[in-house]
């Protein structure tokens, strides 16, 4: 394999370190939300659009660390950088940028496409 998998690994580890200490900050930041007082769901309603956007970004935030640990678990295994649909090597290019890209270009364009059809 052409690819250098110890410096993806290396990347995806400190990502890892950097997501975690985010996640780590912005759920406690949305326990003392949820501590608060709520009477009823107007309340909630209000409590809940302040947090709305840290929420939006703690969800996002944690689905890409799922997403980097999937990826290192792949590179464990020998299969990181192959595309999961077409079983084709992704793109280096494309791993340059998203480090934990499950698909290569082509199968990712077909499934936005594909995605966009079905809305
Ligand atoms: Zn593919």
């Amino acid at each position: 394999m052409s690819i250098n998998l110890k410096h993806y690994k290396e990347i995806l580890l400190m990502r890892k370190a950097e997501l975690e200490k985010i996640l780590y900050n912005l759920s406690n930041e949305i326990n003392d939300i949820n501590r608060c007082e709520i009477k009823d769901e107007g309340d909630f309603a209000a409590a809940s659009m302040d947090s709305g956007r840290d929420y939006q970004i703690f969800l996002a935030q944690k689905k890409e660390l799922e997403e980097i640990n999937e990826a290192l678990k792949k590179i464990d295994e020998g299969t990181y950088g192959i595309c999961e649909m077409c079983d084709e090597p992704i793109q280096e290019e494309r791993l340059k940028i998203k480090p934990y890209a499950k698909y290569c270009i082509i199968c990712r364009e077909y499934i936005e496409k594909e995605g966009k059809k079905h809305k």
